[in-house]
């Protein structure tokens, strides 16, 4: 077999992106600014069977649902990646990525490790982003300094957060998420880098590509 036969084509030239993160590392805020420079990129919006915190507004930051329903959806296969984080049940809804993909947009998921490793187990090109906190110290601080969440809670999480970064290692990318808009902007470069990936410009411009008589 040769290279060409051996090599799928892209059927598409848009990408997945997975950012994870331990609580408190800045992961939000960061994919928020990011959106809001680049609209074209969808994030998609989970569902958990946590309960809202006092600013969530069902449907905008997750949609919000009970232990029952969401195993109803696993049974019928509704999720594309779904775990348990910090006792709670979160999934991705694989018709609403699926939307977004065919509909020609770049889609982030904002997931924890498990869910990113079995979006790469299905979509082996998915670019995965893992942000960190500049030091343990400093993620203490800001998950203290978050103030929606009970004592219980944020001890809970930073314990977490120690498994979480155990895991960097698996992912493509990691960001040091010290100076906020040097962070931006490192993940607006990697954003950037994987729309330019030899086999997304072939399937973005094939007329091009076509004329200069570039196969792939
Ligand atoms: P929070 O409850 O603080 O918004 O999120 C807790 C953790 O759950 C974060 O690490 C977040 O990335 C993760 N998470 C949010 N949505 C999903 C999802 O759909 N799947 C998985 N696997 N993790 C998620």
């Amino acid at each position: 077999m040769n290279k060409s036969q051996m090599t799928r084509p892209e059927p598409v030239g848009n990408s997945l992106f997975t950012v994870s993160a331990p609580s408190g590392a800045g992961k939000s805020s960061l994919i928020a600014a990011l959106l809001k420079a680049d609209p074209t990129i969808k994030l998609s919006i989970s569902t958990t069977t946590r309960n809202p915190r006092p600013d969530e507004v069902d449907g905008r930051e997750y949609h919000f649902t009970t232990v029952d329903a969401f195993k109803a959806s696993i049974d019928k296969g509704e999720f594309m990646e779904y775990a348990i984080v910090h006792g709670n049940y979160y999934g991705t809804s694989k018709a609403k990525v699926l939307e977004q993909h065919d509909a020609g947009n770049d889609v982030m998921l904002e997931i924890d490790w498990q869910g990113a490793l079995q979006i790469r187990e299905i979509y082996p090109e998915t670019v995965s982003i893992f942000i960190l906190p500049p030091s343990i110290g400093e993620l203490e601080k800001r998950l203290t300094k978050r103030g929606q969440d009970s004592i219980e809670t944020i001890k809970y999480r930073i314990a977490g957060a120690a498994l979480e970064i155990s895991h960097a290692s698996d992912f493509d990318y990691v960001i040091i998420n010290n100076d906020f808009d040097l962070a931006l902007r490192q993940l607006g470069a990697i954003i950037e880098s994987a729309r330019l990936r030899t086999r997304k410009q072939a399937a973005k411009n094939h007329a091009l590509f076509a004329e200069f008589g570039i196969t792939i």
